[in-house]
């Protein structure tokens, strides 16, 4: 189990790494770019030096206007999202976790308890 150390922005460094692992508009993530799971565009989130950062307006302004992700909710759009997709973009977010997870513990930012 991990315990992250530095709070930013509200949640902690680590409680935004783990909220981005469960959000299914998410394909994958790095420290500073978040792939969209629509349209699969890498959206930058850099500013300053808070990693991991998903409440980012770029982000935020995307996932509003990508159609892709608009046609999921939309019940009457041929383009959904499949099952297959859904399981292959969480085998991804969850690559992405673990990459996470392992840089911030070296770069310090974790403890193991
Ligand atoms: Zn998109």
């Amino acid at each position: 189990m991990y315990t992250g150390t530095r709070a930013l922005s509200g949640r902690n460094v680590l409680q935004r790494v783990e909220d981005m692992s469960a959000n299914p508009t998410i394909r994958s993530f790095g420290p500073y770019a978040i792939a969209c799971a629509g349209c699969g565009v890498a959206i930058s989130t850099r500013r300053g030096a808070v990693l991991y950062d998903d409440c980012r307006d770029t982000w935020e302004s995307h996932k509003t206007t990508c159609g892709v992700l608009r046609d999921w909710n939309n019940p009457t759009s041929a383009r959904t999202l499949t099952a297959a997709k859904r399981a292959e973009h969480e085998r991804s977010r969850k690559a992405s976790r673990d990459e996470a997870l392992a840089h911030l513990m070296a770069e310090g930012y974790l403890e193991r308890v």
